[in-house]
């Protein structure tokens, strides 16, 4: 059997359902099953929703304005009478209003993007004659309570995703990414992009043949295209190498997808949604010679220098106070340097946990920062891509190691 997973590009618009469709029918003699995302960009305005809901604001005019976009999307696909229209009006009627946190309000009501378009593609690939199966993907993703985070618990998981082995000897299966439950029922979510990672878990549970992501892109690239216009598809990465690259913060696949994938040999492909006739690139066990060098940028940084002022030098127990806060407020170090009187760190600019982060810092040390860089790591650099980076203007921290370059660029 093999997974598709169909991001909100891939079902942004009517003709993009359509799209999945017309993919699914190369596929005549394939077990399938198909997990899709939110709408195009409809997860951002539930975010926007929940925080208006939770500081008693109005949210009526985004609800409004998200819920004309999928009826859009319902008239150019379905009838007037078809029982979508009921099953989309229910959706967005249960809307949960109130929940103990904000994170656990979050997971309640971002998911319902998921199951709208679930709804959607679902009933639409029925209404061209394609047997399909919505399965609500909640009972079957098993988490931890970790609102907007959930933990997978696999023993459970893969229990619930097997018994869906007869069912797809009849029908193909579509299902929802992102989202999961707790052990109350409760949903949660995976992180943001996560729906990736649940087209994973569904592969290495049902034993796939592969798993394929569909996007809106030709392939993974060396570099973003968008960026650097003579940007290459990969034919095929080694697991490890494209791991890496999702570390470093490129965006192509969620960083907890390969990990599933290579521990049972799964083969990941990343492919056209516009054009599958291209190849697009194969993830999988193997050795590639020569890559080329691969560049990675991460906009939105932050530069956080920690400096002693008694003319003392920076030491271990410092170093630990640095570590335990910054793991306290559960953010990620990009990039680290110290010197004799002080430590740096480039981590992703989150205005308020940034200053949370700096006011506790502040009570050690003296503390500067910098916003508004990019980090650009070259991983696999040759000799001009070296140069390139090093001498770019703005540079204000490098680091290399013997494979991978690094630099922190000041826009
Ligand atoms: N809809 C969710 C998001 O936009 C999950 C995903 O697209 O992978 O983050
Ligand atoms: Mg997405």
């Amino acid at each position: 059997m093999m997974v598709f997973k169909f991001g909100g590009a891939s079902v942004r618009n009517a003709n993009a359902i359509r799209q999945v469709a017309n993919i699914i029918r190369k596929y005549p003699n394939e077990k399938l099953l198909i997990v899709v995302s939110a709408m195009g960009k409809s997860t951002n305005s539930l975010e926007r929703i929940v925080e208006l809901m939770w500081t008693d604001r109005d949210y009526h005019p985004e609800l409004k304005a998200i819920r004309a976009y999928h009826e859009d999307v319902l008239r150019e696909l379905f009838t007037p009478d078809h029982p979508v229209w009921n099953m989309v009006a229910d959706a967005f009627a249960s809307l949960p209003k109130s929940a103990v946190s904000v994170d656990a309000l979050y997971d309640q009501v971002v998911s319902r993007g998921e199951i709208l378009s679930s709804i959607i593609v679902s009933e639409f690939l029925l209404s061209v004659g394609l047997l399909v199966k919505w399965i609500d993907g909640r009972k079957y993703i098993a988490t931890d309570s970790t609102f907007r985070e959930g933990k997978v618990d696999w023993t459970m998981t893969q229990d619930n995703i097997r018994k869906l082995q007869t069912v797809l000897d009849e029908k193909i299966i579509l299902t929802q990414g992102f989202i999961g439950a707790d052990s109350d029922g409760m949903t949660t979510t995976l992180g943001r992009e996560g729906s990736d990672y649940s087209a994973a878990i569904f592969a290495a549970c049902l034993d796939a043949a592969s798993l394929t992501i569909w996007k809106d892109v030709p392939g993974v690239m060396n570099a973003d295209p968008k960026r650097l216009p003579d940007a290459k598809v990969f034919e095929e990465l080694p697991f490890r190498e494209a791991a890496e690259m999702t570390y470093y913060g490129a965006s192509v696949i969620h960083p907890k997808t390969i990990k599933p994938l290579a521990n049972k040999g799964i083969p990941l492909h990343v492919r056209s949604f516009d054009d599958p006739s291209l190849p697009g690139t194969i993830i999988h066990e193997t050795r590639v010679e020569h890559l080329p060098p691969l560049i990675v940028f991460k906009d939105n940084q932050c530069l956080v220098s920690c400096t002693v002022t008694d003319y003392t030098f920076i030491h271990e127990e410092q170093l630990s106070f640095i570590f335990h806060s910054l793991s306290e407020l559960n953010i990620k170090i990009n990039l680290m340097q110290s010197s004799a009187i002080s430590f740096s760190f480039c981590i992703d600019f989150r205005e308020s946990k940034v200053m949370k982060l700096i006011g506790v810092l502040a009570s050690q040390f003296e503390v500067y920062y910098n916003t508004g860089l990019t980090l650009v790591t070259i991983k696999n650099y040759d000799t001009p891509a070296f140069e390139t980076y090093r001498k770019k203007p703005g540079v204000i921290l490098e680091q290399s190691s013997r494979s991978t370059l690094q630099v922190l660029i000041r826009n």
